[in-house]
């Protein structure tokens, strides 16, 4: 295991033993001194994909490497490209051009401005330089490490499997969620409608939760954000699948804690992983023996 403190610890080895890397951006639970929110922490929280990593904590013993993001996701969100700000949070002019997204205007941006069912994070306007430390201590080295990962893999296989690990409410919060009220399915596999990895990755993965009898939909609601957008080049050998979790499976939404079915879930994903394992090392294998 190796850490950089406070904003990401990865484990397994430092290039992995098959093509596999999975990272988990949401997971994190070190507030930082600096925060300065006005919201409860309670409601901060609902924005965490809390126990995420813990998941998919058996990923190192299949020979992936995973990466997991120490500072919450409401500080500062690596899932969203540094030019996904919303303007109206900050004190002054940003130096760069802002190119705000559907979500950042809902409130939930590189750096959300709502929290749970639209309760406003800040009592204050943030400084500019309070944003851009966010981002020079916590997104930049996140995906510096992230790329590395994937492109040390690459490197050593000729195609690399990265697999994107998220968690969402069962239900989408009124004013929030773009499907607000509706009922999730127990897994949303993402791959920006078939174009970050390859089909055979995502349908492998959506078989094998399939048939220990979850539901499985692609792309609905969630069709995944910036790192499966950066890092998904299929026709390149670069794989990027996002996967949320429905949090009914495993944990209690009020106290956060695990429930019953924590266990047997990550059982399941221990399984998924061994699986996608497989899938990774067979495949790179018959690219290594196609390649010119
Ligand atoms: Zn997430």
């Amino acid at each position: 295991m190796l850490e950089l403190p406070g904003v990401w610890r990865r484990h397994g080895a430092a290039v992995p033993e098959v093509p596999l890397v999975m990272d988990s951006p949401h997971s994190g639970t070190s507030y930082p001194a600096d925060y300065r929110h006005a919201a409860p922490l309670a409601t901060l929280r609902r924005a965490e994909d809390t126990h995420v990593d813990v998941l998919f904590g058996d990923a190192p013993r299949f020979g992936a490497t995973r990466l997991d993001a120490l500072f919450p996701r409401s500080y500062i969100d690596v899932n969203r490209a540094l030019d996904d700000l919303d303007p109206e949070l900050l004190d002054g002019p940003w130096p760069e051009p802002l190119a705000p997204g559907t979500k950042t205007t809902l409130g939930i941006g590189l750096v959300s401005r709502l929290c749970g069912a639209m309760v406003p994070i800040y009592d204050r306007p943030l400084a500019v330089d309070e944003v851009r430390g966010r981002i020079d201590r916590c997104w930049r080295p996140y995906h510096t490490e992230l790329e590395r990962l994937i492109e040390a893999t690459h490197a050593r296989f000729g195609a690399v499997f990265h697999v994107n690990c998220h968690s969402m409410p069962a239900v989408g919060a009124d004013g929030m969620a773009l499907d607000a009220g509706r009922p999730r399915a127990d897994f949303v596999l993402g791959d920006r409608d078939g174009t970050t990895c390859a089909e055979a990755f995502v349908g492998t993965a959506e078989r094998f939760l399939a048939a220990r009898g979850y539901d499985v939909r692609r792309n609905d609601p969630f069709k995944g954000v910036e790192i499966v957008r950066k890092f998904g080049r299929p026709g390149a050998g670069r794989h990027s699948l996002q996967i949320e979790i429905n949090r009914r499976l495993y944990m209690n939404e009020d106290t956060r804690e695990p429930n019953d079915g924590f266990a047997r879930l990550r059982a399941a994903l221990a399984g998924l992983v061994e699986c996608l394992a497989g899938f990774a090392r067979d495949r790179a294998a018959v690219t290594a023996r196609t390649a010119p």
